[in-house]
């Protein structure tokens, strides 16, 4: 670790400050566009001074409350990135080996981060992508950049963290969220989730955004711009993702982004293609007799199984109900809702439960093994593509059971439950 000195805390950062700084730098944090309009400096965002006010001529920005209230007495600095690191001479400290196909892409993120580029991995899940960057990470951190691993939401982080120190022990690395880690300290590579990268400015080199797909980065314009200010002008974005949304498949179709397709897990095998059970006739309520039969069957091969649901309502009356028909059946429910959340999701680890109905808060970053999954009301309006192909990402995890089934159950074909089909065999079939 480098010799921290009070200054470096400072580093990229963008402060809130004061009317009586006297620092030549400072700039107002609210700009006034017209009489009725204003721009938050701090995340780009246009609000209507009206609807915020605190009094006759004070307002604040909405947007970025969570950060703390910006008004327009306020003042923001900015704080030159200083880089002052101390470089190990061999900063990886992982010693695993990649897959050939993972070597190709890890090369090719080395050559991106050489040429400041933006590229995509495009890496379906359980494939190893955190692995694939360590290479890259490794050479940012020989040339003394600043690193940030940026994820949407918390639990991606905190489950990076650990990995990141593991295999760079040599490296400054430090956790940054809104939930519990939140004391910042200067260190060579950040790991936060979107938000945090609000209070950054031009302070990263190399910036990888996981899970560039998911809520709630998807469609925000805040934390796109978060991204787009932490990073300095000169910089290499690397986005992750198992399931790339539109925004990004325009991007590739125009010729706007490079990508890189790791379509095989560890294993080898390929991902277990879902099957589609017609569901002719559903009564509220009741336990429908197709959804009865699965389960009966999985009961027999004493499968565990996950039941994706749309709604915690759904995921409580569905578990009552399986209860009801198959009473020797050891399954709970467990939702975003639930207190006992983890406690379960442990516990169906620990091979307590064979059966967990569960909302998509289950629908990524856990890892079970030999889990079928199916889907209830999978042509409900909840489950979109690229949610599909996550749940049905949980089955198929070992090379031993890569052969796990996947059932959507819906009463009609719809287009998101087509495309996820489709896209998982077309990444079946290497193209
Ligand atoms: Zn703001």
């Amino acid at each position: 670790m480098g010799d921290m000195v009070e200054s470096d805390n400072l580093s990229g950062r963008l402060v809130v400050t004061t009317a009586l700084d006297q620092h030549l730098e400072k700039f107002p944090a609210l700009i006034s566009l017209s009489k009725e309009q204003f721009k938050c400096q701090r995340c780009q965002m246009v609000n209507q001074k009206s609807l915020y006010s605190l009094t006759a001529d004070v307002f604040y920005c909405p947007d970025c409350l969570v950060l703390g209230r910006l008004t327009n007495q306020d003042y923001l600095l900015a704080y030159p990135e200083q880089n002052n690191f101390k470089i190990p001479l061999y900063p990886l400290s992982w010693r695993g080996t990649l897959t050939p196909k993972q070597q190709q892409i890890s090369q090719k993120l080395c050559q991106v981060q050489l040429a400041k580029q933006e590229h995509l991995v495009w890496a379906v899940t359980g494939s190893g992508k955190t692995e694939m960057l360590f290479a890259m990470i490794a050479q940012a951190v020989s040339q003394g950049e600043r690193i940030a691993l940026a994820a949407p939401r918390v639990d991606v982080c905190n489950e990076l963290y650990p990995r990141i120190q593991a295999a760079f022990n040599q490296v400054s690395v430090s956790l940054l969220h809104g939930q519990g880690a939140s004391t910042y300290q200067y260190s060579q590579i950040l790991i936060c989730t979107v938000h945090q990268l609000l209070k950054f400015r031009a302070a990263f080199d190399l910036l990888v955004l996981d899970e560039c797909d998911s809520y709630p980065y998807i469609n925000n314009p805040l934390l796109h711009q978060a991204v787009l200010q932490a990073v300095k002008p000169r910089h290499c974005l690397i986005y992750l993702s198992a399931t790339p949304s539109p925004e990004y498949l325009t991007r590739i179709q125009a010729g706007q982004l490079n990508y890189s397709l790791l379509n095989r897990r560890f294993h080898g095998h390929d991902l277990p293609k879902p099957q589609f059970c017609l569901v002719w006739k559903h009564n509220f309520g009741h336990l429908n007799y197709q959804l009865q039969r699965q389960i009966q069957f999985l009961i027999q091969q004493q499968q565990r199984f996950l039941l994706f649901v749309d709604s915690i309502r759904q995921a409580e009356l569905l578990s009552q109900l399986i209860k009801h028909h198959f009473p020797q059946l050891k399954q709970t429910f467990v939702h975003a809702k639930d207190p006992l959340r983890g406690q379960k999701v442990q516990e169906f680890r620990d091979n307590h439960w064979q059966a967990l109905v569960t909302t998509t808060i289950l629908e990524r970053g856990v890892t079970f093994y030999n889990i079928d999954v199916l889907v209830w009301q999978a042509d409900s309006q909840r489950f979109n593509v690229q949610t599909l192909i996550q749940i049905a990402g949980r089955a198929g995890r070992s090379a031993d059971h890569s052969d796990n089934q996947v059932i959507f159950f819906g009463q009609q074909y719809n287009s998101a439950i087509d495309q996820a089909i489709k896209q998982i065999e077309r990444l079946n079939h290497d193209v």
